[in-house]
């Protein structure tokens, strides 16, 4: 697939691979479980597992367990964005 492809993605297929990028939680903003939660160099982020996908991702339904709490920049990532229709366009570091 190539840039010129990337309109003839859905704006969103449902596939998740969002949800295997870092997630940086936002100080004062940001209130998910502490559990889903670890430190990276001083920064607060959403847990991942060992292919990258977040720990609040439920691997069965793709669907986000944290939806009504989830961090402002999952609220804010949009479907079908030019970010999104990037992530889509590259083979799966995983298995969708
Ligand atoms: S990467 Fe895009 S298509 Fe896939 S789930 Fe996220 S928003 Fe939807
Ligand atoms: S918090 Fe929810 S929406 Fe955000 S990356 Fe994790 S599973 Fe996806």
């Amino acid at each position: 697939m190539t840039a010129s492809d990337l309109h003839l993605i859905p704006a969103c297929a449902g596939c998740g691979r969002c949800c295997h990028l870092v997630v940086e939680l936002a100080d004062g903003i940001d209130h998910v479980p502490e559990a889903l939660v670890v430190e990276h160099a001083g920064v607060r982020c959403m847990d991942q597992h060992g292919d990258g996908a977040c720990v609040a991702l439920d691997p069965a339904t793709r669907l986000c367990t944290i939806y009504e709490e989830r961090p402002r920049v999952c609220r804010e990532f949009d479907r079908g964005s030019d970010l999104c229709r990037r992530i889509l366009a590259k083979p799966p570091a995983f298995q969708v």
